[in-house]
């Protein structure tokens, strides 16, 4: 093991486990006055949990007002919610849906005390003004498997088009003060979504595992993720009970350890190209991950093998292929061709959409290629040349 300096920022409190959405009011009335519940349209308000949670709520004496988010954030969105709720002295943000959700609410909270717009602070697009907090309390409380948000100190937000984008909104006051986990939500979570969002915080221990800053602390945790992932996304996303309920489990907290990990060393080369195509293309994010992570995973390898073969994500890839295929008994190339095979099976059995379903087609490689080389690129575990990045994408067309 090597023994490199490296620190770790800060991260939430963490409160997992089947029924803890039960905590969140009393949680809630602990910063007395006013709650902004943030949730989607219909993943956590159209389930019954909705009425019973603004019953307890209710019960804490806490007041609250409502906003929903029924797709990935726009900056728009996020000002126009920060200048209808700005008067209102909101104590604290409540988040409950998936990473879009997360997203806005994170940004929302962290703009509230000082009204201005999400523009003056958006890494790469905005006015670049610095951005100096504090935010408002914010409690995560994620619904599906996926992101890791609840752990992140970024907020993601795009404007997709032809001119688009898909940018951070990054501070460590982001982090939110409590990250509640209770796989119980997951519940209402429909198969397809299953599939891409845990392929998603899949792709993110992976990524953090083999990434340019990975260390000895966050790869333990990367670890346990893809443990946990291994244990139960099959059965999740099969949702035969029982298997099924502890597969929600084990999903939940592998999400949930993506985050903490993809926050503290960063991601590699899925996540690159995820931000130019969710930019350009109506293509969501775990579908991006999904669907990408074997080709890149296999072109990754080969770079590495040709170029760099003293790189230590080899021997990494390699125990995440044993790992996988559940054998110990075999070489670092032979569990790194597996790996590989595994990864294309599963977006085969998984029915992951190819990139052309959502309008992509080759004369757009060199406009993506272009602009995939922001934060996640630049961890990747090598440096890959144009060609390469364009071989990943040709083979998921
Ligand atoms: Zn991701």
């Amino acid at each position: 093991m090597q023994f490199k300096p490296f620190s770790i920022s800060r991260l939430p409190r963490i409160s997992y486990g089947r029924g803890r959405l039960n905590e969140v009011p009393a949680l809630t009335a602990s910063y007395g006055g006013k709650a902004l519940l943030v949730t989607g349209k219909q993943s956590f308000c159209g389930t019954e949990r909705w009425p019973s949670f603004i019953e307890s709520l209710e019960m804490q004496g806490v007041r609250w007002l409502h906003v929903t988010v029924s797709s990935e954030p726009s900056p728009d969105l996020v000002d126009q919610t920060v200048s209808r709720f700005g008067g209102e002295a909101i104590a604290v943000v409540i988040g409950i849906g998936g990473g879009s959700v997360l997203d806005a609410a994170k940004a929302i909270a962290g703009l509230l005390p000082h009204g201005n717009s999400v523009m003056d602070h958006l890494e790469g697009v905005g006015r670049n003004i610095p951005y100096r907090g504090p935010s408002t309390p914010f409690i995560a409380v994620p619904s599906t498997a996926g992101t890791g948000s609840e752990a992140t100190k970024n907020s993601v937000l795009s404007v997709q088009g032809p001119e688009g984008f898909k940018k951070s909104f990054r501070d460590e006051c982001l982090i939110p003060e409590y990250a509640v986990i209770d796989p119980d939500l997951l519940e209402s979570c429909p198969r397809d979504l299953i599939a891409a969002d845990g392929m998603d915080a899949f792709t993110q221990l992976l990524e953090s595992y083999v990434s340019l800053k990975a260390n000895p602390f966050i790869d333990a945790l990367a670890w346990s993720g893809m443990t946990a992932f291994k244990e139960g996304f099959f059965a999740a996303w099969e949702g035969q009970e029982p298997e099924a309920a502890n597969g929600r489990a084990a999903m939940a907290y592998a999400s949930l350890l993506s985050g903490i990990t993809l926050a503290q060393v960063g991601l590699g080369s899925v996540h690159g190209l995820a931000s130019p195509l969710g930019a350009f293309f109506p293509i969501p994010h775990g579908v991006v991950c999904g669907t990408m992570v074997a080709a890149a995973t296999e072109i990754n390898i080969q770079a590495i093998e040709a170029r760099e073969p003293d790189n230590p994500a080899l021997a990494k890839y390699a125990q995440v292929g044993r790992l996988l295929i559940g054998r110990n008994d075999i070489g670092d190339s032979v569990a790194r061709d597996l790996l590989i095979e595994l990864l294309a099976e599963w977006s085969e059995t998984l029915q992951l959409p190819r990139l052309g379903n959502y309008g992509i087609r080759v004369a757009d490689f060199a406009k993506i290629v272009a602009n995939s080389r922001g934060s996640s690129m630049k961890t990747n575990p090598i440096v890959l040349t144009d060609a390469e990045i364009e071989a990943i994408l040709q083979r998921r067309l």
